[in-house]
Parts: C-alpha cells; structure tokens; sequence
C-alpha cells in the first residue's frame, strides 16, 4: 500500500485500532475531543466515510452528509458550551490541514492565542 493510500488517523480511530474520547457516536458521523485542545471544548465531528479529503469535496459530492456534520456540530455545542461555537474546516496544508479525512473542528469558549482548530 502506498503511503497516500494509507488509512488516515481518524479511520483508525472509527475503526477502533486508537484509542479516542468519543462523544457522538451515530451512523455516518462520529464527533471527539482533539487530542490537543485548543478552546475549553474541543471537538472533533467526522464522517466515517474517509473519501472526502476536505470541507469542499464533501460539498460537492455529498452535502446532506456535510448538512449532518452542522446539524451534529450544533448538538455537541448544545450538550458542551452552551450551543455557541466556532465551526472550523481547515482546508490545505497552508491553511493549517494535517488530517486529510475531512472534519468540523467545534470550538466552544474562547481560543487559545493564535490558533484557529
Ligand atoms: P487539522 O489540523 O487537520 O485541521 O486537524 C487535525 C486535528 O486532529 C488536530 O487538531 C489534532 O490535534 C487532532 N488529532 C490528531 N491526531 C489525533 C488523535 O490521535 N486523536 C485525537 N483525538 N485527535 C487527534
């Protein structure tokens, strides 16, 4: 196997081989605490389908499943910081993207300096 094609990180997560603080655990999306926060609530919400690689492909090739990670993203924050927060999708390497399996980072409360999920 390639490297390009190996499972990203949170494949690994959903597939249960590493350990996560999962919070939300439906059919097509789950949600987790990141593992370096940087807001007081911190979470993670994603698809388990790993086929989109960022917030834009998601759009276009399925938005009812991107419509779900808001609607997700929404009740995290209900249950976690009052249903206010920051709903951040880096997209590309300069933007900040590490994890190349799209995800919705929820931040709640205020941020660390200088960083945005
Ligand atoms: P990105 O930089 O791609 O927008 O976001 C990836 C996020 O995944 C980062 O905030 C990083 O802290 C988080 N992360 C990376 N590896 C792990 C892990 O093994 N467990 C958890 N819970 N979060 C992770």
């Amino acid at each position: 196997m390639s490297a390009a094609a190996e499972p990203s990180i949170f494949s690994r997560i959903i597939a249960g081989e590493i350990p996560a603080d999962v919070v939300f655990d439906g059919e097509r999306v789950i949600a987790i605490r990141d593992i370096a926060p940087k807001a007081p609530v911190h979470l993670l919400v994603i698809p388990r389908d790993p086929q989109y690689r960022n917030v834009a492909e998601l759009a276009a090739g399925d938005p009812a499943l991107l419509a779900e990670m808001v609607a997700t993203a929404q009740a995290l924050a209900d249950e976690h910081c009052g249903g206010e927060f920051r709903l951040v999708f880096n997209t590309g390497e300069s933007a900040g993207q590490t994890v190349f399996h799209v995800h919705a980072h929820v931040l709640g409360g205020t941020l660390s300096e200088g960083s945005l999920g």
